[in-house]
């Protein structure tokens, strides 16, 4: 997400005519972009603006600015207590940026954190930097109100709003023509993606389509879906198009039914395994992802036990695992108590890895011996003698180079694997 809105911004102000460059010091404005969905986000920020007043003390006209959730959670707070900021912008103000840059130049403190019930910035064509020049990220909605009790995302990025589908084809399009083989639809929620239209509205299902068709070669991915609205339909649209990647993140969050009920998750441990039932239905080969928080307000024993069981039912192929961490003006933090002792938090949250490396390796252990399609993306990071790239399910496959090139589709049968990485031959 932060990514895809760094790739908006420097279009933005590359249009207004300045430069992005490599070296840090060179520049003349450093902009920041920020996360804080938990604190230690923030904290590695605050550590990161401490180390670059030294840069400021050797070119002492260079001016820093703070994008994004933090700037929007702590706004003219964060001017205050960090000296070496002279701007602050929100996620939904991006486009006065250049008009700020003008007056911070000339030495002013500015705070920009309006939140907009309409900006998707879909007219933007975002700049690609730092990309491989074979997948992208594309942002299909903004926003969040489904408020979970520990999350700061509806107070940092405002309410849901989707983007015309038309500019996010054409957005597609040009990145086919650009040579990019891969798309990457975000949302925080896209299941619930909807474009007001009276010709008819367009829901997920169909702007999945619609992005399918611009290219066969062009593999499509989205994320996140929330499971409370993950439906058949999306499901056959997958199963339509070969081109749609057969890989859903799907947030468990805990398996707990009563912790689910405290977040406002708004489904039960048996709606969510009923959503696997139909995936698993609809889409045999379909790989799953989840994000888990260990250590919820109030998590006991039990609902820690239903977690890990949780995770053995669904046998994720990858979770991304999180300690909770209490947010400022979330519901949790104004009618819950953090009362999970952190030695307990870092306990659960290791049961939850420990099992999650098991079950990945046995998961990777299944695909030895098969054969998938891979779109090479570059040269592997442990030897230049190897490519890597990614299957429909998303899982990393390495193997040597021959004559083959990043960006080329090519058949990769597998012969052996860690618990992260799947290692195997050509094929053909
Ligand atoms: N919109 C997505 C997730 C966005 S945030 C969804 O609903 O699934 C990414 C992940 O961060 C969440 O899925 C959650 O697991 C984690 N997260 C959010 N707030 C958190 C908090 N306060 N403490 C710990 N983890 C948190
Ligand atoms: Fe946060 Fe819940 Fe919205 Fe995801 S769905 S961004 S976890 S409030």
């Amino acid at each position: 997400m932060n990514l895809a809105d760094s790739e908006i911004v420097g279009s933005i102000l590359t249009k207004a005519g300045y430069a992005l460059i490599r070296n840090i010091d060179e520049a003349d404005f450093i902009l920041i972009n920020t996360c804080a969905i938990r604190d230690n986000a923030e904290q590695r920020i605050r550590k990161r603006l401490r180390e670059l007043r030294a840069l400021q003390r050797q070119r002492t006209w260079v001016k820093i600015g703070i994008l994004g959730c933090m700037a929007e959670r702590l706004k003219t707070q964060l001017m205050e207590e960090e000296e070496n900021v002279s701007f602050i912008v929100g996620p939904d103000a991006y486009r006065q940026l250049p008009d700020m840059l003008h007056h911070v130049n000339d030495g002013e403190r500015m705070a920009e954190t309006l939140l907009s019930d309409t900006e998707t910035y879909a007219d933007i064509e975002p700049i690609r930097y730092d990309t491989n020049g074979i997948t992208a990220y594309i942002s299909i909605m903004r926003g969040c109100q489904n408020y979970c009790a520990y999350c700061v995302v509806p107070y940092t990025r405002g309410r849901e709003r989707s983007r015309n589908p038309e500019t996010i084809v054409n957005e597609a399009r040009s990145l086919f023509e650009k040579g990019f083989r891969e798309v990457t639809l975000l949302g925080q929620n896209v299941n619930s993606y909807r474009w007001h239209d009276p010709a008819g509205d367009v829901g997920f299902p169909q702007l999945m389509a619609m992005v399918a068709q611009v290219n066969p070669l062009l593999r499509v991915r989205f994320a996140t879906s929330h499971p409370k609205d993950l439906s058949d339909e999306l499901l056959q649209v997958m199963a339509d198009y070969d081109n749609i990647c057969k890989c859903i993140h799907l947030p468990v969050q805990s398996g707990s039914e009563r912790i689910l009920k405290l977040m406002n998750r708004r489904y039960t441990p048996e709606w969510y395994l009923d959503r696997i039932n139909a995936i698993r239905r609809y889409l045999p080969t379909c790989s799953i992802t989840t994000d888990v928080i260990a250590g919820f307000c109030t998590e006991t024993e039990e609902d820690h036990q239903a977690t890990l069981d949780m995770f053995r039912r669904v046998r994720y192929d990858y979770a991304y695992m999180f300690k909770f961490s209490m947010r400022p003006n979330t519901y949790a933090e104004k009618h819950l108590q953090d009362d999970i002792p952190d030695d307990v938090k870092t306990r659960r949250l290791e049961e939850i890895i420990a099992l999650q490396g098991e079950i990945a390796l046995e998961n990777n252990q299944k695909e030895v011996g098969k054969t998938f399609e891979v779109l090479v993306e570059g040269v592997s990071h442990r030897s230049d003698q190897q490519l890597f790239g990614r299957n429909s399910q998303n899982k990393v496959i390495v193997f040597d180079r021959g004559d083959i090139q990043p960006g080329q589709y090519v058949n990769v049968r597998v012969t052996r694997c860690t618990a992260a990485t799947l290692i195997g031959e050509l094929a053909n």
